[in-house]
């Protein structure tokens, strides 16, 4: 069974044709093939054995068809399925009589056309008009000339059962592998635009979100505490002399510091605000649910933590201190505003001697 479900999930040779295809079709032949062989034996126990002769050429035409889509003649086998199926359908409604229900599958082929081609919208909608008209023909025709087989009612009435049971199948498994391959598609491709998302607002060493998804987020929240109220603080820090640390023990050990520290900042505001990289060694706090007062013990622990801490990089242990400049937001105050204030008493902070938080 595994090897046959493979068989028939195998890809096509050709590059330029794809797989999806090539397993509707087969599909579709496979179940024509069954449904013809169910006909044939039916046909013999009526003693009819014309027909019975017919629909074993239509299995081995279906077969040929299965064949061809392992021999990367997609195109040519979807032409021959189409007519081939249209021109059984269409002699044997005249034959069987209207009431044996093989105008269903007038519906199937003009479903698997449309699923199957890449043909333009226009040629597809001919395709459909087209087989609108041959069923509208064939009842013409079936409700003004007797069936040509002497097929009784009874008869009739089993034909039209195996005829919609086949038809129905047969669109089924098109409409349900075409559908299926278009979900799995969007799904992939809905994953696919969140990991973008996810790339385009986090920096890539340290996986912090970057100052473009931060501003969107300091932005919103500021909108959000202009109508309900509540704090916003937001405060610059930047490591204190890192050129020296890059120039005495390299810009790989600079990077690891980077990482490793990202990482302690990620850890102490977790529940508490966001952390983002602002640029090269600064980052950026978003501390809400506190007042200024408390933001700026909060930020004078995280700074002793970052001082006492000893950073493993590159074989050395490198220790660093950080500036500070925090701003509480008050009501009224842009995001530019804020970010300007903050900036400047940063750079006091630099001017005066560093390792603090000035708020
Ligand atoms: P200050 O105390 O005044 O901030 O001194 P500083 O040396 O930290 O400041 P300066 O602006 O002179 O230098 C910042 C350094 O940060 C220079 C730059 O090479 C380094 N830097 C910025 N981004 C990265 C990075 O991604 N990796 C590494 N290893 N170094 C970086
Ligand atoms: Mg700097
Ligand atoms: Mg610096």
């Amino acid at each position: 069974m595994k090897r046959f479900i493979a068989l028939i999930m195998k890809d096509v040779d050709n590059e330029n044709e794809t797989k999806k295809v090539a397993v509707q079709m087969r599909f579709l032949c496979l179940i024509f093939s069954i449904f013809f062989l169910i006909q044939a034996i039916v046909f013999l126990i009526f003693e009819n054995y014309a027909m019975a002769i017919q629909n074993f050429a239509s299995i081995f035409f279906y077969l040929l068809g299965f064949y061809m889509t392992y021999k990367g003649h997609t195109n040519g086998t979807r032409l021959f399925l189409t007519f081939f199926t249209l021109f059984w359908t269409f002699l044997y409604v005249i034959a069987t009589g209207w009431d044996s229900g093989a105008q269903h599958f007038l519906i199937v082929v003009m479903v698997f056309y449309c699923v199957t081609s890449y043909a333009s919208l226009a040629r597809k909608s001919l395709f459909v008009a087209i087989v609108c008209i041959c069923r509208l023909l064939l009842y013409y025709i079936c409700h003004n000339i007797q069936p040509l087989l002497p097929i009784t009612s009874a008869e009739q009435s089993i034909l039209q059962v195996i005829n919609t049971i086949a038809s129905y199948m047969a669109l089924a498994a098109l409409v349900l592998l075409f559908t299926k391959d278009s979900l799995e598609m969007e799904k992939k491709l809905i994953n696919y635009n969140k990991r973008i998302e996810l790339l385009a607002n986090a920096d890539p060493l340290t996986g912090l979100p970057n100052r473009r998804s931060m501003t969107g987020r300091i932005e919103n929240d500021i909108a959000h505490a202009e109508k309900n109220g509540g704090f916003i603080n937001l405060a610059i820090g930047d490591i204190d002399f890192f050129k020296h640390v890059n120039d005495t023990y390299g810009h790989a050990a600079g990077d690891a510091l980077l990482k490793q520290l990202s990482k302690i900042f990620m850890e102490t505001t977790a529940g508490k605000g966001e952390v983002a990289r602002w640029g090269g060694e600064e980052f950026l706090f978003m501390l809400p649910d506190m007042n200024g007062d408390e933001a700026q013990s909060f930020l004078d622990d995280l700074r002793l933590k970052i001082k006492r801490t000893e950073f493993p990089c590159e074989g050395n242990n490198i220790k660093i201190t950080m500036t500070f400049g925090l701003e509480e937001w008050g009501i009224g105050q842009t995001y530019d505003k804020i970010i300007e204030a903050a900036d400047e008493k940063l750079y006091y902070g630099k001017e005066h001697g560093r390792d603090q938080v000035v708020f």
